[in-house]
């Protein structure tokens, strides 16, 4: 087996399973935000966030937090990503280690690219 195997059919239906569950527990998280004041059930609350894909509108996703809503936005890429060039690093555009897409399947970058971004932005 080359180290440099491209992902297969079926290592991306796996991704896919990862990425979902985790959209729909951050969903969830947010539907039961919502049900204080509405009712929103879980499968209202993802049409929504399909809905709004590209602009989360800002009401909805008050129930999150920044990461979570910046989790949410890059799961969703990488969903998309899944019909295309899943696995490959928006930066250097090499292949991302299954290992590492294994603990986290949304991850953007490779972790060269994540470590060099992760330095530049030390601002907070
Ligand atoms: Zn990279």
């Amino acid at each position: 087996m080359p180290a440099k195997a491209k992902i297969s059919k079926k290592e991306k239906e796996e991704f896919r399973k990862l990425l979902l569950e985790k959209k729909n527990s951050i969903v969830k998280k947010l539907s039961q935000y919502y049900s204080d004041s509405k009712e929103i059930e879980t499968d209202t609350a993802l049409d929504l966030v399909d809905k709004a894909e590209t602009s989360y509108t800002k009401e909805f996703l008050l129930g999150l937090t920044d990461s979570e809503r910046e989790q949410l936005a890059l799961i969703d890429q990488a969903l998309d990503r899944l019909q295309s060039e899943f696995g490959l690093c928006l930066i250097c555009h090499k292949e991302i280690s299954k290992k590492r897409l294994k603990i986290i399947p949304w991850a953007p970058y490779c972790i060269e690219c994540q470590e060099k971004k992760e330095g530049e932005s030390k601002v907070q």
